[in-house]
Formats: structure tokens, sequence, C-alpha cells
């Protein structure tokens, strides 16, 4: 007889963290099976016999969902000074050095020398990696770019796809689109999630342009299309947007944050902490908030007078660093930050299995320490980061 057995290392069992799912579940033991969560119970009441099992203390640690980050341009973003502008792809352990288990890819302003089929091989890729991955569909500019010729086939065909995005309105850089044409994207999108048994959201890059979110209120009033079809994304571009935002986060639409911790001097951006704070001055529920990192994009660089000296690239570091910030400066509890940076896009996005820590769903599992530093990463059961070093690298990193 031939007794089949799970491999070793496939079971793990991290012991004796507080955990945060984002809710408060006290000192527990979670048991990992292959990628899956398959138990959380009371501190030392998991017994296995013979079968190896890593077994973790996080006794002092707290332990809390994966970061899920919904606006990266993996396989970079930027161009906008030319070709020597463009920025790098992503790599693995720039992402999860930062806690962030679940990406969402997108194109960015160049739509003509990146492609949509260069983004899914990208999101393939990290997810052979260890993470896990999902695309928008579609390019900043009218006509968008696909994959199979439309939207909606996209979001039916292909599983990566979860929606259409980043599309850029009230922007110089945007291709001018009409409400008309908004509606018929936003249209689509509804159609082919629903076909596709996705979220299927309209991501919309928000500029700096007058109209704000007009065009989104106008859907809302005009049409059936539900508020929480558009997502738009830059709203903490400058206070007048963010006022925008507010009222479209009252009438039930979700809203994203792009991480910033420290914008230049002269600039109208608000920081991660200072958008959030009038967000809940404001009164919006901490459930209608995603703060994504724009990473891989390109970002210009000021000296100390506000000069531009140079350009660099957006990292995942401001979505960490914008977390700990939150916590620590008593802005949110901790339980609201882990919504906000992991429960809030599962759940809107519809990714299934992920953004909290539960039994049944990947095991996607960040340890922190009382600094709210980052010491071990789980990504679908696979140990990733133990005790601050990088276990897992990606195919060309050394
Ligand atoms: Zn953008």
């Amino acid at each position: 007889m031939k007794l089949i057995i799970m491999e070793a290392n496939m079971l793990t069992l991290i012991s004796g963290g507080e955990i945060f799912s984002p809710y408060y579940l006290g000192v527990k033991d979670i048991l990992i099976a292959g990628e899956k969560i398959i138990a959380i119970e009371e501190h030392h009441s998991i017994k296995i016999n013979g079968v190896r099992i890593h077994k973790i203390n996080a006794e002092g640690k707290k332990i809390i969902p994966g970061f899920i980050d919904v606006h990266v341009h993996l396989i970079g973003g930027g161009g906008e000074g030319g070709p020597a502008t463009r920025a790098p792809e992503i790599t693995l352990s720039q992402i999860i050095k930062n806690g962030v288990t679940t990406i969402v890819g997108c194109l960015g302003t160049d739509g003509i020398t990146r492609h949509m089929e260069s983004l899914l091989a990208k999101a393939h890729a990290l997810e052979k990696e260890g993470i896990t991955t999902f695309i928008y569909t579609g390019s900043y500019q009218l006509p968008v770019k696909t994959i199979t010729g439309s939207i909606c086939s996209d979001l039916v065909l292909i599983e990566k796809v979860i929606g259409a995005g980043e599309i850029a309105i009230s922007d110089h850089r945007s291709s001018q689109p009409t409400y008309e044409q908004i509606a018929q994207l936003a249209a689509e999108c509804r159609v082919g999630g629903m076909l596709g048994g996705k979220a299927g959201v309209l991501h919309l890059h928000i500029g700096d342009g007058k109209k704000r979110l007009d065009y989104l209120f106008r859907l809302i009033k005009e049409t059936e299309i539900p508020v929480t079809q558009v997502f738009p994304t830059h709203v903490n571009r400058n206070p007048s947007l963010l006022e925008h935002a507010i009222q479209f986060a009252k009438m039930g639409g979700h809203i994203d944050i792009t991480a910033e911790e420290e914008p230049p001097k002269g600039s109208s951006v608000l920081s991660t902490k200072e958008a959030i704070k009038y967000c809940l001055e404001n009164n919006i529920p901490v459930e209608r908030i995603t703060v994504s990192s724009d990473s891989n994009g390109s970002m210009p660089r000021f000296d100390e007078k506000g000069n531009l000296v140079g350009l660099t690239i957006a990292t995942q570091e401001t979505l960490r660093r914008g977390f700990q910030t939150l916590v620590k400066e008593e802005i949110l509890e901790l339980f609201q930050a882990v919504k906000i940076f992991s429960a809030n896009p599962a759940r809107f996005l519809k990714l299934q299995g992920k953004g909290e820590i539960k039994e049944g769903n990947d095991a996607d599992i960040v340890l922190i320490d009382e600094n709210l530093e980052i010491t071990d990463v789980f990504a679908r059961g696979k140990r990733m980061i133990a005790n601050k070093k990088i276990l897992v690298k990606g195919t060309f990193e050394n």
C-alpha cells in the first residue's frame, strides 16, 4: 500500500501571535496546509502527530493579512519625459519586503510602448514567484487597448482581468474622453463583470483637471450603473479633488488614495495621513477607503528649494510606511488600518480568499513586531521573509 502524506514543509504552525484578521481574534495558533489556512485555534491546542510540521513562534508579534495593492505599474510606467524616463519593472523582493502579497497591475500613461500582453505575462511571472496577481485591462487613453478585443471579453475570458483601468479623466494627459465614452466603458465593465463573475470595476485615474469627478456624479444620476462600478484613484491629488471624492464616498462609492509620505514643498498633494484624517473627519466609513502605491510609476524628485532635480520611481515603501504612521499616530486603530490596506480591496474587488485571516482563505500572512516593522511574510502559504530576511527572490534577483 502506498501512503501519500503531505510533503514535509507543507504544514506550518504559526503559534502564539495576536491576530487582527482584521478583527481582533486574540492570541491564537494558525495552521497552514499548502496554500491555505486550515485552522485557527487557541494557543497550544493544535496537536499533530506523524507528519513533519514547520513551527513558527509568533509570541509577542501581531499577525495581519498581507497588504493588497490595487494600483501598480508591474511592467513600469512613466515615460513622460521621453524614452529614457520609462520606469523599470517591479521585482518580487520589492513587493514582499513591504508586506504586499496581492497586487493589481495596470498600464500607465504610455499605452504605445507598453502592452497588455506584457502586463499579463508579468502578472503570471509574479504569481509563479509566489504572490497573487490580478490586472486591469485597458489603457490611459481611448480607444482602450485590450487583449481579446474588448474590455467585456477580457473580463469574461481572462482570469486575471478583474476590471478596466487605469483610464484617465480630468487630466491633460488623458484622451479627453467625453462623458458618454466613460458611461459606455462603465456599462461594458458592468456586463463583463457579471458575465465573468468579477467585480468588473472601471478604475479611473483622476488628474488635476477642474472637472474632477463630475463624470462620476453624472453617471450615478443619469444611469442605472451602481456607484460601486467605478473606482477613482489619486483622489488625494489636491484638496478640491478630495472634496469630490468625499461626496462620492458618501454616495456609497469606494475611493483609492495614492500613498504619499511627505508631499514635496509647494505641492497640493495630501499625504496618506492627511487624506485619511480628512475622510474620517467627514464621516466616511473606513470600509469605503483603500490605499495603493502607484509603484513603478515615475516620480519627479525635487531639491529643498522645490527645483526639479531628476526622476525616481514610486515604490511600495510608501504603502507600508503609511500603514505604520496611521497606526503609530493613532489616526486609525490597527484593525481599521488592516481593513484599508487589505480587507477593503479584497471585498470591493471580489478577490476570493483574500484580505482576511480566516479558515479556508489563502495563507497570506504578515507578522509585525511592537514597532509595526514586518518580520515575516507568508504568501499563499510559502514563507517569503523570515525574521526580516528575504528567503525567496525573483527569478533574476541576486
Ligand atoms: Zn494614474
